[in-house]
């Protein structure tokens, strides 16, 4: 046996067996690996957004850690404060950023500003690979720079 996930784009184009290829959950045509993974607008504000959280919630717990921001603890355990400070760093976490100017794209995922080299690391975390949007969200932060 192959092992191969079978999807209906499988089942219908490889195995020949008259699958329509329609997606199992948002029930649109091209049920194929990468639609499963990261393209489907069912699971986009579901298990996307959970996965998406998971990742950057570690990152962030990493982050604290490196800094002293926080004790350890079991990642599992472990949710962001929005901000967190002392002396050599500041984290903030899906906070909004306020500049003096309007900008679409002011909430990152993960902000770091590290006061001993006086500079500011902007993370974001995309989590899908297609076209849909699962929420309005801007992810082109290079208007904060001037932050
Ligand atoms: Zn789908």
């Amino acid at each position: 046996m192959d092992k191969v996930i079978k999807t209906r784009n499988y089942q219908k184009h490889i195995m020949k067996d008259g699958t329509l290829d329609i997606c199992r959950a948002c029930h649109r045509p091209g049920e194929t690996l990468r639609h499963i993974v990261s393209g489907c607008s069912h699971l986009a504000n579901s298990e996307y957004l959970h996965r998406h959280n998971q990742v950057a919630r570690i990152v962030h717990q990493q982050l604290a850690l490196r800094f002293g921001l926080i004790d350890l603890m079991p990642y599992y355990r472990y949710g962001p404060a929005s901000v967190l400070e002392n002396s050599s760093a500041l984290l903030y976490w899906d906070r909004t950023i306020t500049i003096d100017r309007y900008i679409t794209a002011n909430r990152p995922d993960i902000v770091l500003v590290d006061r001993s080299v006086r500079r500011a690391i902007i993370v974001d975390f995309p989590f899908v690979q297609t076209k849909i949007e699962p929420h309005a969200r801007t992810t082109d932060f290079s208007e904060l720079r001037a932050f």
